[in-house]
């Protein structure tokens, strides 16, 4: 007989470890909120914790070697659907030979669903054959309803915005109407009254009214840039021109003033740039206005030079220098900010908004451009306006060339003003009535056209928007008809948002903005006209 002693206590002691740390394991897969289920590679449940056994109400169910659609049976209906698509989404797992992440939603007797992010791993054998599957799900519900509750938060924010810049854009439209006649017959009292003391009154009328809607076009203008609504529209510009211009502007304000005014324009400036010519220059307005405005001796000096100047394109620098009342090192940044007034300005004295170079910024930098500014109190200012790798263009475009084919004052022009509202219309006449005009009005597009069947005017005045035919429509119909194409046809809009002119821009001849002042329709006027 033989005996053999072996000393197994240190093995014993390792399994016994062994069998303790799998209750650990048991334990804390138990413990885990998510869901955790080992699978063969048949797809037959081999483990599964508490989470799973719950949320599938198999507590009394003896899951161990079942499959997802054995298990189907033995428990709620309700739960059939998502035990099918477990078993889908486990083969695509295996397919994929990788962890998969899908959704799937699971029921509850309550009627809820709940939503689990599921993830799962594939084991493989050596040889390639399936070993198993390991099944993990959190619950995602509540981060879903939180993500579903944003989108729907920044929708709604979003709508809000939208009605707001709408409210804000109607507003306007409707303000500028009553606006428009308060400017036209303000200015036409100032021309006709002589008496000193009524005319200092006229002119407050006049200057408030413009103050306002100066104010108005502000708020507007912020409300869309904050919107996202400003679209940039280039086309082929005269940017000497349009500089030039400044200097009418603002040469009687400056002299009033008793400051200089200078625009200086360097000889390489290229005349034609593809540029929004109508954005570069209410930049430039916002600027020359506030250099004027805060200059009280001294003067301003504008200037326009070229940098890097190219074959097809230029690097352009717009700079903007007073002597004024200056600007402190920490509120050079402030001022660019929606309403922000430096210290140093006098309340009341210069007036203004404090939008002026807000506005300006952004729109500078949507047009890919830098706004700078260098300063010291008491001394000066000086804004700084680069736009980089603008494109040259060579083309005058449509626009620039106005076929000049009617005689001026010597001989009468026939005017033909379609326009629906009264006061808009006798506030039109009433504007010309001095000028060598025959005028002729409409009160919507279809009346333009029995108008025109009598007799063809020498130039339409279209308001766009008419009731029955409006102006936009009915000036398509006359560019298309050989027998009308040729009248000039300039639209008058309501509508502060020139972009919607932009919109219009190759049908129309030309546009104005209401309200108009009557130089502003001259001016359009002596376009298409050659004087003899
Ligand atoms: P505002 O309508 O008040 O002119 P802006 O946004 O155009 O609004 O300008 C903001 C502020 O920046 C002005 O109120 C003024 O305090 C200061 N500012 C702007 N331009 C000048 C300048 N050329 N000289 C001195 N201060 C200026």
């Amino acid at each position: 007989v033989y005996c053999v002693v072996e000393d197994v206590t240190d093995r014993v002691k390792l399994e016994n470890e062994r069998t303790e740390i799998q209750e650990r394991l048991l334990t804390l897969i138990n413990a885990s909120p998510d869901i955790i289920c080992f699978k063969d590679g048949k797809g037959r449940w081999l483990l599964a914790n508490k989470a799973d056994v719950e949320i599938f109400s198999l507590t009394d169910v003896n899951y161990f070697g079942k499959t997802d659609s054995e298990l189907s049976q033995y428990t709620d209906e309700i739960y059939k659907e998502a035990f099918l698509t477990c078993e889908k989404t486990d083969e695509k797992a295996w397919e994929k030979k990788g962890i998969s992440i899908n959704e799937e939603i699971i029921p509850l007797k309550t009627g809820e669903n709940r939503i689990y992010e599921v993830y799962k791993i594939p084991i493989f054998n050596n040889d390639g054959s399936k070993n198993g599957l390991v099944v993990l799900g959190r619950d995602i519900t509540e981060r879903k309803k939180h993500e579903k509750d944003l989108i729907i938060a920044k929708e709604e924010a979003e709508k809000a915005n939208r009605l707001k810049s709408e409210f804000l854009a109607n507003m306007s439209h409707e303000i500028r109407t009553p606006m428009n006649a308060i400017i036209g017959f303000s200015s036409i009292l100032n021309n006709r009254i002589t008496n000193p003391d009524l005319k200092k009154y006229t002119q407050r009328i006049e200057s408030s009214s413009n103050n306002l809607l100066r104010l108005i076009e502000d708020i507007l203008d912020i409300s869309k840039i904050e919107a996202g609504h400003i679209e940039i529209l280039k086309h082929a510009s005269d940017i000497r021109e349009l500089t030039e211009d400044i200097k009418k502007i603002f040469a009687l304000k400056s002299a009033e003033k008793v400051i200089d005014f200078t625009v200086e324009i360097d000889e390489n400036v290229p005349h034609f740039l593809f540029i929004d010519d109508f954005r570069i220059r209410q930049v430039l307005t916002n600027l020359v206005d506030n250099a004027v405005k805060f200059t009280e001796t001294g003067g301003v000096a504008v200037s326009l030079s070229s940098k890097n100047l190219r074959v097809n394109k230029t690097d352009l620098i717009l700079k903007i220098k007073d002597t004024g009342i200056g600007i402190s090192t920490n509120e050079k940044q402030l001022i660019f900010e929606n309403f922000r007034q430096s210290e140093n300005r006098m309340t009341g004295k210069y007036g203004g908004t404090g939008l002026g170079l807000a506005i300006s910024k952004h729109l500078t930098e949507l047009m890919n451009g830098k706004i700078t500014v260098k300063s010291e109190l008491g001394i000066g200012s000086e804004f700084t306006v680069i736009f980089k790798d603008v494109i040259i263009s060579e083309k005058i475009t449509d626009k620039n060339i106005k076929n000049k084919n009617f005689e001026f004052k010597t001989k009468q022009l026939n005017i033909l003003v379609a326009e629906d509202n009264l006061i808009n219309r006798q506030l039109i006449s009433a504007l010309l009535e001095n000028e060598n005009f025959k005028i002729t009005e409409a009160v919507n597009g279809k009346e333009v056209f029995e108008l025109l069947e009598k007799e063809l005017p020498d130039i339409i005045l279209m308001d766009i928007q008419m009731p029955v035919l409006d102006g936009y429509e009915a000036t398509k119909i006359i560019k298309k008809d050989d027998r009308y194409k040729n009248i000039p046809v300039i639209a008058l809009t309501a509508h502060a948002i020139k972009d919607i002119v932009a919109k219009y821009h190759t049908i129309f001849d030309d546009y104005l903005t209401k309200p108009v002042s009557k130089d502003d329709i001259l001016k359009s006027i002596s376009n298409f006209i050659s004087e003899k």
